[in-house]
């Protein structure tokens, strides 16, 4: 399935985050591989953007065409030199360690770096131009259906409003990694249909289930990504299968997550090591993620939670959402 050209991307984006000479023991882990020893791929400082903050080596973000993307470094001591550089569009300063960002307005990837010169470390910003909601024919984007977003958001919620856009997805682009352990093509609807494919996406879901990622690890569990059961959903894809039709999934910003490291057959491991594969695994990674809510540092990814068993359809699995509020659900 993976073209050649993906395959290539993905190594350009490699070139640029080693370019970057981090020491061999924070050099960029690929996802879903055999490597040992789990690594966060946290930079010595953060970047502010959008209502983010990102301390991670690469993490995705998603501007409309022409959009202005405000960015700061964020870090500890005034004697460090901090430089910006983009693969398209403008860059110019905006104080101390801020700058502003003026995406192109063709739709596309255009990697952001921002470097700490000595000594070196640096973060990398996949920036996507993402195709506005406007540009939607009917039920369908360039032939791909997408469907109807509810034209009145429950109960008045802004999250529940029409995404801003859709990030296309090529074969091209779609390895492209949108955190250190996870790539875009993770977050596809699972319907039928040809390229490019559209996909809605929130960072701070992104930021969130890395937190997770590395708290499991902490724990003991090794995983270097999580499978994700369902990301994105079109409205027309989460209406075919009987979904609520307020589903945070339709707006990006919900995942179902499991681990399948060992043996990786797109079923839950057995965590709990008691030879059998149930709830019991969900709970594993239900119990980890419920016991960080209080944690100051943790408020902005409080959202949903819920836990579900498996099935004929489905292994079991752990929904999580960045919907802001906490919400808990399943057995
Ligand atoms: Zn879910």
């Amino acid at each position: 399935m993976k073209s050649i050209c993906a395959w290539s991307f993905a190594l350009i984006v490699g070139t640029l985050l080693t370019t970057s000479q981090h020491p061999p023991s924070m050099s960029r882990q690929a996802v879903g591989s055999e490597s040992t020893e789990f690594s966060p791929e946290r930079a010595s400082f953060s970047v502010r953007f959008k209502d983010e903050l990102s301390p991670y080596h690469v993490l995705a973000a998603f501007v409309l065409p022409g959009e202005t993307l405000n960015l700061a470094v964020v870090a500890e001591g005034t004697d460090r030199r901090f430089v910006v550089a983009a693969a398209a569009g403008e860059i110019a300063p905006a104080g101390d360690r801020r700058w502003r960002w003026t995406a192109p307005t063709a739709t596309g990837l255009y990697p952001l770096t921002l470097a700490q010169v000595e000594p070196p470390d640096s973060i990398t910003l996949n920036a996507f131009v993402i195709v506005p909601y406007s540009d939607l024919e009917g039920e369908t984007l360039n032939g791909y259906r997408i469907g109807n977003y509810p034209a009145r958001p429950l109960r008045g919620l802004s999250i529940y409003r029409p995404p801003r856009g859709f990030i296309e997805v090529t074969p091209e682009n779609q390895a492209t990694l949108v955190a250190p352990h996870f790539r875009l093509e993770q977050f596809l609807c699972k319907q039928e249909g040809g390229w490019p494919k559209y996909v809605v996406l929130k960072e701070r879901l992104l930021l969130k289930l890395e937190v997770i990622l590395e708290a499991v690890n902490r724990k003991g569990y090794k995983a270097s990504t999580f499978a994700i059961l369902s990301g994105y959903r079109t409205p027309y894809y989460n209406r075919l299968i009987g979904n609520v039709r307020y589903s945070r999934h339709v707006w990006g910003g919900a995942a179902d997550i499991y681990i399948d490291e060992n043996p990786k057959d797109e079923m839950m491991d057995d965590l709990n090591a008691d030879d059998r594969i149930d709830y019991r695994d969900a709970d594993v990674i239900y119990d980890i993620i419920d016991e960080m809510y209080g944690q100051p540092w943790y408020a902005p990814f409080i959202g949903g939670l819920g836990r579900y068993k498996r099935t004929r359809g489905h292994g079991p699995f752990v929904h999580v959402d960045t919907r802001g509020f906490h919400a808990r659900w399943g057995t």
